[in-house]
């Protein structure tokens, strides 16, 4: 067991359990989160002997960096090994996206194109993202993703999800200002992990996050979501649509038969959001099948019920080995932005960050 798989408060209990006094806790989460210590050697609130005790029943770092691969366009994408999970083939993927992020189209001789590219580009400048993993693959079976390829090859610990982040203290000396569980998994399918290390990152005594600033995508698991918004009313949702038919969104994204388009609608209108607040909207634009004019035309529809409770994130296709899907023409991309926008639809393009190191959306394959 991993220390950070353990809530402020189970942490406590961890200690009481041992026959440990309950503040030894608040001795201890300093040292996990705000100065991850690397050995219990290093916790030096702590008598020596309780740091031997500690050493010997449980761990700090759940997971272990195994390699960094830099795009050329400054996106970070780090593998991980997962040890309780050894033996399964797989490396666990987080993105880092830097505010510092160089537009590597900004050579662009169109103005319009830049233009438009800035002002997508602008709603990120400043902050750090890093995009992180719920599971080691995923069952979900999304034909355009690489990660759902894979297979499932295990669930992460609670642990495994939040030492994702408190990494990047050790890496960039600072932790994200947002964390999207975007990336390897359908975190709805780790519920119980996925809800403590929510609990654990928006803790006072843990990293203290903003839940304002964690985004949990879902392919469109309504009831757990649902669930997960009850218990986490401030913490951002963003559903993974990408298709404005059945039909098409069936042949993507398996989990459609389950929950179809009208659930989906249902789901959004039925939820609170506090004012202002939205649902994102994930929009794969592949060339030649969720781009064309009547997905278009149906995804006009399907928003215009659904006001100003949406924004819509438009993702071109990256490239994923192995699949047949096309890229989409960027002025098509454009093209679809200025049709919702004109709806007054919230609608951004997302940058294809990481490329060159298969760390974009849909990428991430665990491979090294
Ligand atoms: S898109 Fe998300 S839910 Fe679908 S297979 Fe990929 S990781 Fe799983």
């Amino acid at each position: 067991m991993s220390l950070y798989d353990l809530t402020p408060s189970e942490l406590e209990s961890f200690f009481v359990s041992i026959g440990e006094k309950n503040y030894r806790a608040k001795q201890v989460l300093d040292f996990l989160y705000r100065h991850p210590a690397k050995t219990f050697d290093e916790i030096t609130t702590l008598p020596v002997e309780l740091r031997e005790k500690l050493g010997k029943i449980s761990r700090l770092a759940p997971i272990r960096l195994r390699l960094k691969v830099e795009s050329s366009d400054g996106a970070v994408k780090h593998a991980y090994e997962v040890e309780s999970l050894a033996g399964k083939s797989g490396f666990l993927e987080s993105v880092w996206m830097p505010s510092e992020y160089v537009d590597m189209d900004s050579v662009e001789e169109n103005r319009n194109v830049k233009q438009i590219d800035d002002e997508n580009e602008h709603r990120h400048a400043g902050r750090n993202t890093l995009c992180i993993s719920s599971q080691l693959g995923c069952s979900a079976g999304c034909a355009f993703c690489a990660s759902g390829a894979m297979g499932l090859k295990g669930q992460l610990s609670t642990g495994e999800i939040v030492y994702q982040v408190i990494d990047c203290i050790e890496l960039y000396e600072k932790l994200p200002d947002t964390v999207l569980f975007m990336g390897m998994g359908e975190p709805m399918h780790n519920f119980d992990s996925v809800c403590a290390a929510v609990e654990i990152l928006t803790h006072k005594d843990g990293p203290a996050m903003s839940p304002r600033r964690i985004v949990v995508s879902s392919a469109g698991e309504l009831e757990r979501l649902g669930a997960f918004h009850k218990r986490f009313p401030r913490v951002r949702l963003a559903i993974s649509l990408n298709a404005a038919t059945d039909a098409v969104r069936s042949r993507l994204m398996p989990v459609n038969d389950r929950y179809g388009i009208k659930a989906i609608e249902s789901f959004i209108k039925s939820i609170d959001l506090a004012r202002g607040e939205k649902v994102t909207l994930e929009y794969v634009v592949i060339k030649g099948l969720t781009d064309v004019p009547s997905q278009i035309n149906a995804l006009e529809t399907f928003l215009v019920t659904l006001g100003n409770r949406v924004t819509v994130n438009l993702i071109p296709y990256n490239e994923v080995e192995n699949k047949k899907f096309g890229t989409p023409n960027r002025e098509r991309v454009y093209d679809i932005q200025r049709k919702l926008r004109q709806l007054g639809v919230n609608t951004f393009i997302r940058r294809n960050r990481g490329t060159s190191a298969s760390a974009a959306c849909g990428q991430l394959s665990g491979k090294l």
